[in-house]
């Protein structure tokens, strides 16, 4: 995690904050327990720059002022956060109970939210501090918290799209055949740097059989002439992500390979045409589904179709079989079918999508036809 240039300011983080502890409260919260990592960086802007042993949390109680728990040491740091002006900072030092510091800001009985990724010591240390109280995962309680993107978070996802697009049209360019899997990551990550990345989260270059995996992530294969290669790279531009995929073939493809690329190609075209207001999550995921399934490749595509994208590269809310919640104009999302035939290759096709008024509008648009690279 870095910290975010985001141009967000204290009321930005005040609105936020609010509303975190207002839906809380609407999800029958006492509160809630953020702990360093995407969520604290959200509210308040505040990525300590490296997280301990020692407790840092963010306590929001509906009706009463924010509270940010920060160890002595750390506690210059957190006052230059943007959101801290909007918060009581309240520091204590080695040798004094953290949990009891903490306990003091809490119903002994109540029940709270606490990140996903608090670590298990200071979750343990609270409840033995208030035997009473009882959590929840604050993504269970409340996944759709940071889902709704306003217009600057629309504009900050934009330019890490447009950066990943650049990228895109630079990697297109250089030679693949005769290199490693490892030489192409390397480009991918020195280019979304050049394009003002200040974190690359994942390089992945999948080539020929590789590319039927769709998780592998880069190896030392060397790529040949004749293989497709799966590239889906993005990382956080001014703390905010991108995610793009794009299939390429070294040389010229055979029918087969094109037919799968262009299969995939409008199953991505499908799950883009579902995003409306209202519409559940799970339709997009069938949409691109069908298409897939109805030229008997439905067993070859073997993950869901898209996950949210903001202050990280994957959270809620996730384009997946069951998830009924609407979409609401604002939220960002990835569309991302694949086809993975075991042993040979495998082609995905992924953009940024965000939902508007009236349908949806794609932040990446790289030509999706197959590439043909050297
Ligand atoms: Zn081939
Ligand atoms: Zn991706
Ligand atoms: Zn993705």
């Amino acid at each position: 995690m870095t910290g975010t240039a985001a141009p967000f300011g204290a009321d930005d983080y005040r609105a936020r904050m609010e509303r975190a502890a207002r839906t809380a409260a609407d999800a029958g919260l006492a509160g809630l327990l953020v702990a360093p990592g995407p969520d604290l960086v959200w509210l308040t802007g505040y990525a300590p720059t490296a997280v301990t042993e020692r407790l840092t949390v963010l306590v929001l109680t509906p009706g009463r002022d924010p509270v940010l728990v920060v160890p002595t040491l750390e506690a210059p740091d957190a006052a230059k956060a943007a959101g801290t002006p909007a918060l009581t900072l309240r520091d204590w030092t080695d040798g004094k109970d953290p949990y009891a510091a903490t306990a003091a800001l809490l119903d002994s009985t109540g029940r709270f939210g606490i990140s996903d990724n608090a670590w298990a010591m200071h979750l343990l240390g609270l409840q033995k501090a208030l035997p009473r109280t009882s959590y929840a995962s604050l993504t269970d309680a409340l996944p759709m918290l940071r889902a709704v993107k306003d217009e600057a978070e629309l504009r900050l996802l934009a330019a890490a799209g447009a950066a990943a697009d650049a990228t895109f049209e630079e990697i297109r360019k250089v030679p693949f055949a005769g290199r490693k899997e490892s030489d192409v990551a390397a480009d991918l990550s020195d280019l979304l740097r050049r394009y003002g990345h200040s974190q690359v989260d994942f390089t992945i270059v999948a080539s020929g059989p590789n590319g039927a995996n769709p998780h592998h992530e880069v190896g030392e294969r060397v790529i040949e002439h004749g293989d497709m290669v799966v590239l889906d790279f993005g990382g956080l531009k001014d703390g905010y992500g991108s995610d793009t995929s794009r299939t390429v073939h070294v040389g010229e493809p055979t029918d087969e390979e094109r037919r799968v690329h262009d299969l995939v190609r409008e199953a991505q075209e499908a799950g883009f045409r579902a995003v409306r207001p209202g519409v559940a999550c799970q339709e997009v995921d069938r949409a691109a589904r069908a298409v897939i399934a109805g030229a008997g490749y439905g067993e070859y595509f073997i993950h869901r179709t898209g996950h949210g994208i903001g202050v990280t590269t994957h959270e809620p809310p996730y384009m997946i079989e069951g998830e009924e919640q609407p979409l609401v104009p604002g939220m960002c999302f990835s569309v991302e079918p694949g086809v993975y035939l075991p042993g040979r290759f495998g082609v995905r096709i992924e953009d940024i999508v965000t939902v508007t008024e009236d349908g949806g509008r794609r932040l990446n648009d790289t030509t999706r036809e197959l590439v043909i690279v050297n």
